[in-house]
């Protein structure tokens, strides 16, 4: 007999005014019995919806069958068929419009948990696992990968589980993308970006940090040097900004270089670190998606008495997973919706305040959301030191301007073929941020997966 709670099993967590003076994790994650009671909710369903709302297909209800017996290595077997970063996607996929979203039991109560008994699988599968998985044998065919975030590291692990001789090439010191300079520990712990990291590598994998190619070499040289497919998985790390005066201020951070200074650079455990993290007893946070989120709660980490995110649109809006708000409010984050900065202040080259101008929503505009419209005299300053500006992020030129033959969008974006990821240049594939503009992790997982299809399709006739 199904479990026909209404709710998940709850899943431990530190205090929020514990928590957000550390950067451990804040959700503690399932134990066998939590994982095992919450399995038993799953209906498993003739259709099941979940698995159409997985971009990667995952078997959902096939896994939790496993969890609900205790059979938990098969469970992770059967999950890794389709997802090579489950302890990544367990953490970090917005389920809620995935498929959490699609689970029937959400109808009437909370869906079952999947992204918490994932998580569980893939975290007893690290703690118990003795073996790491070996290389197959090589079909000498070189590919070569370039960036190592979840795009690059999906592509790399499928062509190696067929024998592929991948080459990742990484431009930063670290491998994982934006998993280890931009989400924070306390959602998602580096240790385990890098066990699973660890095991792509154990596939065969080999990684060259410190690459950035377009500057070291560029795609054409990896072309001549016998690479016969590259897939391009280099993210969008370019900041927007709002271009208000003052953005060019000390005390202005882009959220992407405050986070890759904490997260990275160990910039809170400065000076023993000699990367400095500036910021003032306020903080202004610009914007309301993840990296809005994540950059305020890192703020409030560091000793910020005050943090605000500001933002243009209301609530219903918000674009952040709908965990990270509940989160970031429970830690004392405050909200200041429908608000838009106008102008930043500074003195002695400083930053000051920020002055902010209210909002009210009119009729939907092109993205389907109702724009958002300047609420005449209702201008107000907020006394401020820190501002960090957290919009939007585009791909990096680099790329498109050293790879002739590379057709791109307007906005850099690479542009593909969506059932093969194959660009307008021979034997490149992209997939990931570098092609959509800053979206999930999930999605980019699944770029990098289309595009090992079509790499192996192509080169295993040769
Ligand atoms: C702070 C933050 C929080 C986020 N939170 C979430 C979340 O909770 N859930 C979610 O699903 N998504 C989240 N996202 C979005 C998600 O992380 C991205 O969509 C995803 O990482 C994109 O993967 P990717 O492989 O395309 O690119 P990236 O992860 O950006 O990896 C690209 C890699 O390529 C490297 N690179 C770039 N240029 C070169 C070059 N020229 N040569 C060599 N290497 C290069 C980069 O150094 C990087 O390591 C968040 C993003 C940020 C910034």
């Amino acid at each position: 007999m199904p479990n026909m709670s209404l709710e998940k099993v709850k899943m431990p967590e530190q205090a929020p005014d514990i928590r957000n003076h550390n950067f451990e994790e804040v959700a503690k994650g399932y134990t066998k019995e939590m994982a095992m009671e919450e399995a038993t909710r799953c209906l498993n369903c003739k259709n099941p919806l979940c698995k159409k709302g997985c971009p990667v297909g995952v078997p959902i209800p096939e896994f939790i069958a496993e969890v609900a017996k205790g059979n938990f290595e098969k469970a992770y077997e059967i999950i890794t068929t389709e997802n090579a970063l489950p302890a990544i996607c367990g953490r970090v996929c917005p389920q809620e419009n995935q498929c959490e979203g699609k689970c029937v039991r959400g109808f009437k109560g909370e869906p079952v948990g999947i992204g918490r008994l994932e998580r569980f699988v893939a975290d007893y599968h690290m703690q118990h696992a003795t073996a790491a998985p070996s290389p197959v044998a090589a079909n000498h065919h070189k590919v070569a990968i370039i960036g190592s975030g979840p795009a690059g590291l999906t592509c790399a692990g499928e062509l190696a589980k067929k024998g592929y001789e991948v080459t990742v090439f990484e431009a930063l010191h670290k491998t994982g993308g934006v998993l280890v300079y931009g989400i924070p520990e306390f959602r998602l712990p580096k240790d385990l970006v890098q066990k699973e990291v660890d095991t792509i590598k154990a596939l065969g994998v080999d990684f060259e940090t410190n690459v950035v190619v377009g500057r070291s070499i560029t795609i054409d040289e990896l072309q001549e040097q016998g690479y016969e497919a590259i897939f391009v998985g280099t993210g969008a790390g370019l900041p927007r900004f709002q271009n208000i005066p003052g953005e060019n201020l000390n005390g202005v951070y882009a959220a992407n270089e405050f986070l890759t200074r904490v997260n990275l650079m160990k910039g809170y455990e400065f000076p023993q670190h000699p990367t400095p993290v500036k910021i003032s007893d306020t903080v202004c946070v610009i914007g309301a998606g993840n990296v809005a989120m994540d950059a305020a709660r890192t703020a409030k980490r560091l000793g910020a008495k005050e943090v605000y995110i500001v933002y243009r649109r209301g609530e219903q809006e918000i674009p952040a997973r709908a965990e990270e708000v509940h989160h970031a409010k429970e830690e004392g984050i405050i909200f200041k919706l429908l608000t838009n900065p106008t102008r930043i202040n500074g003195e002695d080259g400083w930053v000051k305040s920020m002055e902010c101008v209210e909002m009210e929503l009119g009729e939907p505009d092109a993205s389907g959301r109702r724009r958002p419209i300047k609420k005449e005299g209702s201008e107000f300053t907020i006394e401020t030191g820190t501002v960090i500006v957290a919009i939007g992020q585009s791909p990096n030129p680099l790329i498109r301007q050293t790879t002739p033959g590379l057709d791109t969008q307007s906005w850099g974006g690479i542009i593909v073929d969506e059932e093969t990821m194959k660009t307008s240049k021979e034997g490149v594939y992209a997939g990931g941020d570098a092609v959509s503009g800053a979206a999930t992790v999930i999605l980019a997982m699944g770029a990098g997966k289309k595009a090992a299809k079509a790499i192996d399709e192509a080169l295993s006739q040769q």
